[in-house]
């Protein structure tokens, strides 16, 4: 089995949706054994932040909740959508009302962003006569009540996946990341880009044979593309140097997501969901060969020595 995961860019209107289906009907056709880790679309995550916060000083959030709603639906008005949106409704309403939110109820609301996402996806690749499952991984990944940041408890959480897994084999799960519930079953999330960490549970726990990590970049490079225009993507990594360089400030690769993949020696790809004929950068336990690989920059740091 592969776990493939797809970040917010992949899977904004337009293009992205259509190639993440494209992508994984594809695969469903050659057989492949797949499942699923969807992020929030596009920007939804900051979105809803920005409305908590203009809710929360009695500002005028409903015509921004509106267009965050209608983003959702994108191309799709007929997927049924309507209990994330109204219990995002009644969060909002309770927030302006009190002028103020709790980190739990924040979580609450971020939460509807994976929510709506996996929710849509399944909708869209029923439509296509795939045999999509959506799946609510706030039932199987149980965390502690750090809202915001919080960590998972290993073993149930492993205890409940791999049981879904059995119970629904025959369907292509689509999971949402980032969240989790804590022990009282609230909503609670893994941090910022935590869907990657979602991902690299999932595979763990599964014993995935690979974690396919489409974003919206061709690779890792030899240095920022942005920064530098003859950058060269690299093909291969081991898994030490993807963690040196997620310590030096790479958003792609944090140190905490790579660890559940070198536990099981899981290889990770990072791919370009607007790129099929791209192989990405692949990382492995093993490093293809010695010296620098690439170099990547940390702004605003003063170093004392
Ligand atoms: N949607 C969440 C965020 O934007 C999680 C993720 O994208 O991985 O931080
Ligand atoms: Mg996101």
């Amino acid at each position: 089995m592969k776990i493939l995961k797809f970040g917010g860019k992949s899977l904004s209107n337009g293009d992205g949706i259509n190639k993440v289906v494209a992508i994984i009907a594809n695969k469903i056709n050659h057989g492949e054994k797949i499942a699923v880790v969807v992020s929030a679309r596009g920007n939804a995550t900051d979105e809803l932040e920005e409305i908590l916060g203009v809710a929360a000083k009695n500002g005028n959030y409903k015509a921004l909740l509106e267009t965050f709603k209608t983003e959702q639906k994108g191309d799709y008005p007929d997927v049924d959508l309507s209990e994330e949106f109204e219990a995002l409704d009644k969060l909002f309403e309770g927030v302006s009302l009190i002028g103020d939110y709790s980190n739990k109820i924040k979580d609450q609301i971020l939460s509807k962003g994976e929510l709506l996402s996996a929710k849509l996806l399944s909708a869209i690749l029923i439509k296509n006569s795939i045999n999509a499952r959506f799946t609510d991984s706030r039932e199987l990944i149980k965390t502690d009540s750090k809202f915001g940041d919080a960590q998972p408890l290993e073993q149930v959480s492993k205890k409940n996946v791999v049981q879904y897994f059995k119970l629904h084999s025959d369907t292509v799960n689509i999971i949402t990341g980032f969240i989790g519930s804590n022990n009282n079953n609230d909503a609670t999330t893994l941090g910022r880009n935590g869907s990657n960490y979602t991902a690299s549970l999932i595979a763990n726990y599964l014993d995935a044979e690979e974690l396919q990590n489409y974003t919206h970049v061709d690779g890792i490079y030899t240095a920022n593309p942005e920064l530098v225009p003859d950058a060269k993507k690299i093909d291969r990594l081991s898994f030490n140097e993807a963690n040196e360089i997620a310590n030096f400030g790479a958003t792609i690769l944090h140190a905490k997501t790579i660890i559940p993949l070198l536990e099981k020696n899981i290889p990770l790809r990072i791919l370009n969901t607007f790129n099929h004929e791209n192989q990405g950068t692949l990382i492995t336990s093993k490093s293809n060969k010695e010296g620098i690989k690439t170099l990547s920059v940390l702004e605003n740091v003063a170093l004392v020595n």
